[in-house]
């Protein structure tokens, strides 16, 4: 009974949310804390309490008929500008509130700048690996989405690769910076490469070509590393942010789309945005989540518990003889299958309880991913299940 373009979808359906399920089915049988559930980058740290409080005081002081009514479609003026003043003041640019449009997570904000610029059969690149959904999220305006390999040595992207791949039909180009899944931040040399390629692909092609940032994990960066923030680089860039990992807040479903007035043809956009907003049903962000997190955005995440967990389980496999590569920003840990096939590897791993996520669902075989979103107790009890699979494998 459903549809053609369906039925492709739930054939393909995620192999995260299928690990997650797995997870569950494995704790009813050995219990919870017997099992490593690698598998969904869902935040353990609680919102921080700022949050809760600006919640509670939104429904104190604020009209009810306000914080649960509808509002323009771009969402509240006032919380735009606010977002608008805090991104001026962290990033040195000069947004107004109309430059900004509330949204419904990274993947809304994803979802309506794609609306807005895809013609049917136009063409979005990315650097894989990459987030599974982006092939979803395109699919639904009918534009094409092409992964281009990153440096297999350093996973960064490699700006050639990006030149090669550009066409006349490309109308977008998707970063995710810091990285979901390797890890890794994108320097600052990276993107002003990145950029003078798009620079340059956009004259040669007579039309500009859109770079889409996403960012939902932009503060989860570690040691001090910087993660460029692309309109200072790239004029025709916008921004997808969201609270989900920062603030631990995925299930509230709250971000923004940044609009600079620089982009090729920004009226238009801005106005197209709020109406995509409304088309696809979201209608504007949701209300109370805008309203409390206006009075948030000095709150810092749970930086250090997250780098604990990082050096604890980048360490432990290190020392084990895995090979994963050094954690930069997020909380996801790529690590090199000790054999070809990943998938073996995985499902090794399920034999001692310990769940990760193939490489192949990000378009990238021979790794997996870990979400070091758990507890640091999970971790450390999940250690020796790991020395178990490394001696599997011989390591060490
Ligand atoms: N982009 C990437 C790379 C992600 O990893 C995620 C969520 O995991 C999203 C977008 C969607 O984030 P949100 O919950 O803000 O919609």
């Amino acid at each position: 009974m459903i549809s053609e373009k369906m039925k492709k979808l739930v054939g393909g359906s995620s192999a995260i949310r299928a690990m997650f399920e797995e997870g569950k089915r494995l704790a009813a049988i050995y219990g919870r804390e017997n099992v490593y559930d690698y598998s969904l980058g869902n935040p353990n740290f609680p919102a921080p309490a700022a949050v809760n409080d600006a919640i509670r005081a939104v429904l104190d002081e604020v009209d009810s008929t306000v914080v649960h009514g509808y509002m323009s479609n771009a969402g509240f003026d006032d919380v735009r500008q606010t977002v608008a003043e805090s991104l001026n003041r962290r990033f040195g640019t000069a947004f107004a509130g109309k430059n900004i449009l509330m949204s419904v997570g990274a993947a809304g904000a994803l979802h309506v700048i794609l609306k807005v610029l895809l013609n049917p059969g136009d063409e979005v690149l990315t650097f894989a690996p990459y987030f599974v959904e982006y092939g979803n999220y395109v699919g639904n305006y009918d534009g094409v989405l092409r992964a281009i390999p990153v440096d297999a040595a350093t996973f960064q992207p490699d700006p050639e690769a990006l030149a090669a791949a550009v066409t006349a039909k490309t109308r977008a180009v998707i970063i995710n910076n810091p990285n979901n899944p390797t890890g890794v931040i994108y320097s600052e040399e990276t993107v002003k490469k990145l950029a003078a390629v798009l620079e340059r692909k956009s004259e040669e092609f007579g039309a500009p070509i859109y770079l889409l940032a996403d960012e939902p994990y932009r503060e989860l960066a570690y040691d001090g590393l910087e993660v460029p923030f692309l309109t200072k680089y790239y004029r025709n860039t916008a921004v997808c942010y969201s609270w989900s990992k920062s603030l631990s807040l995925p299930g509230e479903r709250i971000g923004y789309l940044v609009l600079p007035d620089e982009l090729d043809g920004a009226e238009e956009i801005i106005a197209a945005a709020s109406i995509a907003n409304r088309m696809l049903g979201f209608i504007n962000a949701p209300s109370l989540m805008q309203l409390a997190v206006a009075r948030c955005l000095d709150c810092e995440p749970n930086l250090s518990g997250y780098d604990a967990n990082r050096r604890l389980l980048y360490e432990g496999l290190t020392k084990l003889g895995f090979e994963p590569v050094k954690p930069q920003g997020t909380f996801y840990l790529w690590l090199k299958s000790p054999e070809p096939d990943e998938k073996k590897f995985v499902e090794k791993g399920k034999s001692h309880n310990i769940l990760m996520v193939a490489g192949s669902a990000f378009a990238w075989p021979g790794y997996v991913r870990l979400a070091y979103c758990v507890s640091e107790d999970m971790i450390r009890r999940s250690l020796p299940a790991f020395a178990k699979l490394a001696a599997e494998y011989g390591l060490k």
